[in-house]
């Protein structure tokens, strides 16, 4: 889904399956249309466009999108959840207590800098005017997402907690099931591990985080 075609497609499936329709014959976009939306060719020029985008209800309450940041051409990418509050007033990415800790596991772990590594989230917009966010949102905001995927075009995609990696292969496995195996998509190596803000609450859990990286760290080097 590297396009805003199928993501306007999803949502307005959404929007009909909340309606109560069971199917639809509508063709909402023409041919000319769907061209108009393809996304740029360029992290500077998408990071522009979502930064303008209105295609969910995130936008009403964000302050700042909160795009990914770090080398374009990184090797290692790490993809979190939604962005917080501190990150929306700020419109930075991974800040905080859970900022510092990414911090910690990039440099002490992988000896790497945060500007080594490409570091995004699958939503861009804060959720702050509602605590849950409906899964079409996520699947709205996943063209941003893919298409980043795609420019920065990564070995090794690291996502942190479960969501994020449920979202980017659909595979719904428990994350401690999963967690620390290299699993192979779309000629990328993607690899679970927790997330920075579970491992705050849930310290016992640095250990396995440890070891997820250090594969990460031997397979960047393969
Ligand atoms: S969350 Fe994503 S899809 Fe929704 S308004 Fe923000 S950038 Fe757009």
């Amino acid at each position: 889904m590297k396009n805003l075609y199928n993501a306007l497609l999803l949502k307005q499936l959404y929007q009909l399956k909340n309606l109560g329709y069971r199917y639809t014959n509508e063709k909402p976009y023409s041919h000319e249309e769907r061209e108009l939306l393809e996304l740029p060719n360029s992290i500077q020029a998408l990071k522009k466009q979502a930064q303008n985008c209105h295609l969910c209800s995130l936008n009403k309450g964000r302050n700042h999108v909160v795009f990914g940041e770090g080398n374009p051409q990184a090797d290692i990418m790490f993809i979190g959840n939604v962005p917080l509050e501190i990150e929306d007033n700020a419109g930075a990415i991974f800040l905080g207590r859970g900022g510092e800790m990414l911090t910690a596991m990039i440099e002490k772990v992988l000896k790497l800098s945060r500007e080594q590594v490409y570091i995004t989230n699958l939503l861009k917009c804060h959720p702050l005017l509602t605590k849950e966010v409906h899964e079409s949102e996520f699947h709205t905001c996943k063209a941003y997402l893919f298409k980043e995927i795609e420019l920065v075009n990564p070995k090794i995609i690291i996502t942190l907690g479960e969501r994020a990696f449920h979202y980017l292969t659909n595979d719904f496995t428990d994350l401690k099931e999963i967690r620390g195996r290299v699993i192979k998509k779309d000629g990328y190596s993607i690899v679970p591990t927790y997330h920075p803000n579970f491992l705050l609450k849930n310290p016992s859990f640095k250990r396995e985080v440890f070891l997820d990286l250090k594969k990460v760290q031997k397979l960047s080097t393969l």
